[in-house]
């Protein structure tokens, strides 16, 4: 996709949706560091559910300490891999005490410490937190700028750096979630839903359903 088309691409999910939003619930930056965390190979949906009584009780780092690892593990058991994400919440909120005055660091290098964070996680805690023009590759925009031609890649580091480079810096803060909202109810897997995508003149995928 050459620079103009990236420029109309970008236009028109901003047109179409000019602040959007992700959809994992949280009440702060921490608790938002821990819903993220949390996501990593689950839904928004089910993370949600299990954080809706969780995030009742706990809202900093010593909350989660004094709840402890085995009530931590009974508020999340719906979540896939809930045993060592516990481990990794009870871990970070540690760290975050220990080494950080219970805040959340700001930096891509200081968060990928904490236990449970990986660059893909940073990435997303920094766009959404600190409104860094960070880009998340999940498996929603590894798929949309492989077939939309955005950013080719055989991985997700090439396809983030790709992405970095070649997305205009206005749209930036939010391409994370217009991509995001884009392959998860239009631009899905099985059967992408072109008729009905906003940017379905553009798109050079040469499978595009009619
Ligand atoms: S036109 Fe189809 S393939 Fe292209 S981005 Fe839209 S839904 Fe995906």
């Amino acid at each position: 996709m050459n620079k103009d088309k990236i420029n109309q691409f970008f236009s028109i999910l901003q047109k179409e949706n000019p602040t959007p939003e992700g959809e994992l619930n949280y009440t702060n930056t921490y608790t938002m560091l821990v819903a993220v965390v949390l996501s990593a190979q689950a839904t928004d949906v089910g993370v949600n559910k299990a954080t809706k009584t969780l995030f009742e009780i706990v809202e900093t780092p010593q909350d989660m300490i004094e709840l402890g690892l085995k009530r931590l593990k009974t508020h999340i058991k719906t979540i896939g891999l809930y045993n060592t994400k516990a481990i990794n919440v009870i871990k970070l909120s540690h760290a975050l005490i220990e080494d950080h005055n219970g805040g959340v660091p700001e930096t891509r290098e200081e968060l990928v410490k904490l236990a449970g964070v990986g660059r893909k996680t940073a990435n997303v805690v920094l766009n959404m937190a600190f409104g860094q023009p960070t880009i998340a590759v999940d498996t929603h925009i590894f798929r949309i700028s492989n077939r939309t031609k955005l950013a080719t890649g055989k991985n997700v580091t090439e396809v983030e750096r790709k992405l970095e480079k070649r997305i205009p810096d206005e749209f930036k803060r939010h391409a994370h979630h217009w991509l995001i909202l884009l392959g998860r109810y239009i631009c899905k897997a099985r059967k992408p839903e072109c008729p009905r995508c906003p940017v379905n003149q553009i798109c050079p995928y040469k499978d595009k359903t009619l």
